[in-house]
């Protein structure tokens, strides 16, 4: 808004799983203008930021396009003074060792407004994301949350380790990783036990999350030893020592495995979620592109459909109710216009639930399996006083199955493209080298359609990973080309999948 100053919003991303962010969190970066980002907040966060967005990449990672703090502060000002709202998306909490208290005094200085937004700070969060709580009854009844960049031979150093010598509970340093060996050496110099449980969790609550446990006695040199580097939290402690009873995270079904997935872009936020979930890194391919089909024929038959032209209808896909949605709203029609057919009809949950979203209607029918085939099984035989024909709103590149089966049964169908699907002209290269490099562990299959493409944008390149398919026509399909189907769902929808996806990985 013109006029009034914009704010800049200092704001904790958490330790780096998405789904540590704070809802403020979120929100903000859906409606920010500029976001100013480092490596350790979280990447996922930059899915919510709007489209044309301003964003800035900060910190040494970048330094090809790396900026100093000082930059940063200006250009942060400089677009909060034009209005603009301004997120500086910071790893954990932006107060603990993010120098947010330095950010935000320099924008008190330079007049510009401010709000911080709280983050969960890996201090707490790494280490319970390998099953240590820093504090546990009976274990230890307090923490401390240290710095361990300091050089602790440096006289001007701050480090008390008198005092922390005789701490009674969890000593927890950041960024302390180059300078572990001293900083063990002065805890046993000041009465820490050489028994003393330590514990580095390294880039936890992510897919990349290790852990590396020792005592005070031994950790520095397992550190050298396995080359264990930064980004970590060293837990100093009993609580390092108890086991792995509380480690929720690699007990999951999917934890570290990496999914592939080439579905369009908006059907496969939905699997992906439910990956990450369970513990897995989800790959997003798009191997598919959706657009406009026969909008016209489309609208056309809506309009008749609301006059009562159809005895049923019949959606095959998520894509395709939500083209009928937008091409009755374009008609300036809704939910309403459903009312004179008898049957509306859903291959799957899926289409069902894209039905419910877009126009709040529940189908009548949904297969006992979810195919046009089972569809076809399950829809009612004509009747001899109701000879209107069934509307069929599918892709371009629908299989037969359904409307054959409709017909075989006597009914008269209608079909039109509702959409039409697309390949992108190349896969992201970085998808590419990660199936060459054995990066990929499954490769999670919804359609034939995205096999098709998907085989077709790798040509002969080649790629490893373990096939799983929705179902019996994307298995034929996958066959057809060449793959080996590792495992099939049933039933053949996003559960399916995902159980499948389970088993395939070979954890259930
Ligand atoms: N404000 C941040 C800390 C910034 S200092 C917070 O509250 O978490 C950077 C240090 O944080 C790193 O050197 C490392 O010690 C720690 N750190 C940040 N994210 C981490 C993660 N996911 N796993 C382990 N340590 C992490």
């Amino acid at each position: 808004m013109p006029g009034v100053p914009g704010t800049v919003y200092l704001v904790g991303g958490g330790p780096g799983d998405p789904g540590f962010m704070t809802l403020r969190a979120a929100t903000l970066l859906a409606s920010a203008d500029v976001v100013c980002h480092d490596r350790l907040s979280p990447i996922e966060g930059l899915d919510l930021v709007p489209e044309g967005a301003e964003i800035v990449m900060v910190g040494k990672r970048y330094a090809e396009v790396g900026m100093t703090r000082a930059a940063v502060d200006a250009l942060m000002a400089d677009r909060a003074a034009s209005g603009k709202v301004v997120v500086r998306l910071k790893g954990g909490d932006p107060y603990v060792f993010g120098r947010g208290g330095e950010e935000a005094e320099s924008l008190r200085l330079a007049g510009i407004p401010f709000e911080v937004v709280h983050g969960v700070t890996s201090a707490i969060a790494a280490p319970g994301s390998a099953g240590i709580p820093v504090t546990h009854r009976g274990v230890a009844a307090g923490f401390a949350v240290i710095t361990g960049h300091e050089d602790p031979n440096k006289p001007a150093g701050h480090i008390d380790y008198t005092t922390l010598g005789r701490f009674p509970g969890t000593l927890l340093f950041l960024m302390g990783v180059n300078h572990l060996r001293d900083i063990t050496r002065n805890l046993l110099d000041h009465g820490k036990a050489p028994d003393l449980p330590v514990a580095l969790v390294r880039w936890g609550s992510t897919p990349r999350q290790e852990v590396l446990r020792g005592t005070l006695a031994t950790i520095a040199d397992e550190v050298e030893r396995v080359g264990f580097s930064s980004p970590a939290v060293t837990v100093v402690g009993d609580v390092a020592g108890l086991g792995d009873v509380l480690d929720w995270r690699s007990r999951r079904p999917l934890e570290g495995v990496s999914v592939l997935v080439p579905r369009t872009r908006q059907q496969a936020s939905a699997l992906s979620m439910r990956i990450r979930t369970l513990g897995g890194a989800p790959v997003e391919a798009p191997t598919i592109t959706v657009e406009d089909g026969d909008v016209a024929g489309l609208r056309r038959r809506l309009r008749n459909m609301a006059l009562g032209a159809y005895q049923g209808v019949c959606l095959t896909s998520p894509n395709g109710a939500r083209a009928v949605a937008a091409a009755l709203d374009a008609e300036g029609l809704d939910a309403r216009a459903f009312a004179p057919s008898g049957i509306i009809a859903c291959v799957g949950p899926g289409t069902e639930a894209a039905l419910y979203e877009e126009l709040r209607i529940r189908a009548d029918l949904l297969p006992e399996t979810f195919t046009s085939e089972g569809l076809a099984a399950v829809f009612p035989a004509p009747t001899s006083d109701d000879d209107r024909p069934v509307l069929l709103p599918r892709a371009d590149i629908a299989t037969p199955m359904l409307a054959d089966g409709l017909l075989a049964m006597g009914h008269r169908i209608d079909a039109v493209d509702a959409y039409v699907t697309g390949r992108p002209d190349a896969l992201d290269p970085d998808v590419v080298a990660r199936l060459a490099d054995g990066g990929i562990d499954l490769i999670a299959f919804a359609s034939s359609s995205t096999v098709r493409n998907f085989v077709a944008l790798m040509g002969d390149r080649p790629w490893s990973g373990k096939v799983v398919s929705i179902g019996p026509v994307t298995s034929a399909t996958c066959r057809e080309l060449g793959l080996e189907v590792a495992v099939e769902a049933d039933p053949h929808d996003l559960n399916g999948l995902t159980a499948a996806l389970i088993a395939a990985a070979g954890r259930d």
